[in-house]
């Protein structure tokens, strides 16, 4: 095998460090009297017995943390073609500039005038978004995609109301969507319409006409989609869905393919979303803390979240005058450190870098969907953007190995496993996304250890089938590992049990 990605290292994990009476700090003596907690709190809460708390040292926990922390794969440790969610490297400038003081300390009631560079950054990242999404306003508050979804629905909604159309309730929604689309418009109260892809992965136009009508509030779409394609109609289902009253809601976590080329407000959306985790490169998994800027064209302005940031000749202030604002979606103002983050990314790259960088993820995808289509079936056979769709739908007819057994095998080759199956349109998908951050030398590793894995599941499909050999756990019960996870530390269980 030519120059691997990270192999994990495989001793034994042990959890159960607890030793009676070890600390891990020492407080200075009290130097006030001590309260009667009996007199300060409700009876029925205070604890009869003092917490089961492990009793370790510093070094035992740092060490603990940090030996865990190897065991997970990174963007920092190794490649991470997870398709959809752009796991570019993220620059360690950001975390200079989100680490500065007067940025992680700001305290959120500061009054204005001691924060007029916090509310700089802020109304310069407004206007950085907008401009980059062809829109006219924009609010930093959603804390995510899928929240600027909501957001932005909301927002339509509201806008829609004020034109005497508030019974408008049908969201469209492409088959090939990402999940949250049909969450989000669920959750903020409206009905959802599927609508079928076309031959070449695009929206149906036939379709789409079929299912417009007076109850369309918008049509939510994500261009490229989640295929990975560019759907060159986008202009007539832009304008059937206008015809019909209805506005768009553009879903930006693809921007990353397009960005400096083309811009979603330009193309007749109304309404467009940021994934700053994704596009600007701040880091992001396991949950979070993400952030989901909204931008919107001028009509909508007036219903954004409150507070926007103003100007007003020199002096930034936080602007809570919108009569029709659909109110907050979150404290303060939003996920400010990750906005810090995408600032510093945004000021790096400048506009040609920005443009550089959709220019390198679209090549290095079409670089790595040649080298792969030889091994893997392609429903879609054409020009992809930033990310594309392989299936292991050959694999798993002629021995039985499917997708998932592909992905557990890349994990033995030191690489996290693309996004599988999904989008759901495409049987055994394997979805990847290399990013601009990658080197030709890692596209190729990652090429030579699919052409193997491809080798391997005609040739020896058990080695396959009993993947991951090399990992700290093998298959996990994943259903199990969601439904029931065990996250709390639990004392009573002891050593070993
Ligand atoms: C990631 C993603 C979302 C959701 O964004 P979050 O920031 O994860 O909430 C929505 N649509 C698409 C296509 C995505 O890839």
């Amino acid at each position: 095998m030519s120059g691997t990605g990270y192999v994990y290292k495989r001793e034994p994990v042990i959890f159960e460090l607890s030793s009676p009476g070890r600390k891990g700090y020492s407080l200075p003596a009290l130097d006030v009297p001590e309260p009667d907690l009996g007199q300060v709190l409700p009876k029925d809460q205070l604890r009869a017995e003092p917490a089961p708390l492990p009793e370790v040292s510093e070094g035992d926990v740092v060490r603990h943390f940090t030996r865990l922390s190897q065991r997970n794969h990174g963007v920092d440790i190794g490649f991470y073609p997870l398709g959809s969610c752009t796991m570019k490297y993220n620059p360690k400038v950001n975390e200079v500039g989100a680490g500065l003081d007067g940025f992680a300390n700001v305290h959120p009631y500061t009054p204005e005038e001691l924060t007029q560079g916090a509310l700089e950054l802020l109304y310069d990242m407004q206007n950085y978004l907008a401009e980059i999404g062809g829109m006219d306003a924009v609010t930093l508050q959603p804390a995510a995609g899928a929240h600027g979804e909501f957001t932005g629905i909301s927002i339509i909604r509201a806008y829609l109301a004020s034109q005497g159309q508030g019974h408008r309730n049908k969201v469209i929604i492409p088959d090939s969507a990402h999940g949250t689309n049909p969450a989000t418009a669920i959750i903020a109260g409206c009905e959802t319409v599927e609508v079928k892809s076309d031959a070449r992965g695009g929206v149906d136009l036939e379709s789409l006409k079929a299912v417009v009508d007076g109850n369309t509030l918008c049509l939510m779409l994500t261009n490229p989609n989640t295929l990975g394609l560019f759907d060159e109609n986008v202009h007539k289902v832009a304008d059937i869905v206008h015809q019909a009253g209805g506005l768009l809601y553009y879903d930006g976590a693809n921007l990353n393919a397009i960005m400096g080329y083309a811009r979603p407000g330009d193309a007749g959306f109304d309404v467009a979303h940021f994934n700053l985790h994704k596009t600007f490169a701040t880091p992001h998994g396991g949950g979070g803390p993400g952030s989901g800027p909204v931008g919107v064209k001028k009509d909508l302005a007036a219903f954004l979240p409150v507070p926007v940031v103003g100007k007003q000749g020199d002096r930034y202030y936080l602007d809570y005058d919108l009569p029709r604002s659909i109110g907050r979606v979150k404290s303060f103002f939003g996920n400010f450190g990750v906005i810090v983050k995408a600032y510093a990314y945004i000021r790096s790259m400048g506009p040609d870098g920005l443009k550089q960088v959709s220019e390198d993820a679209v090549l290095n995808a079409n670089f790595l969907m040649t080298r792969l289509k030889k091994d893997y079936y392609l429903m879609y056979d054409r020009i992809c953007k930033h990310e594309f769709v392989a299936s292991g739908l050959w694999q798993k007819d002629r021995s039985g190995v499917k997708t998932l057994d592909i992905a557990k095998r890349l994990l033995d080759y030191g690489v996290h496993a693309p996004t599988v199956y999904f989008p759901l349109i495409v049987p055994e998908a394997l979805m990847v996304e290399p990013t601009e951050t990658e080197s030709r030398e890692t596209l190729e590793m990652f090429a030579d250890i699919m052409a193997k894995i491809a080798g391997e599941a005609k040739d020896s499909p058990e080695k396959v089938l009993a993947a991951p050999q090399s990992t700290f756990v093998k298959r996990l019960d994943e259903a199990r590992a969601v439904r029931q996870p065990e996250l709390a530390y639990r004392g009573d269980l002891g050593p070993g049990k």
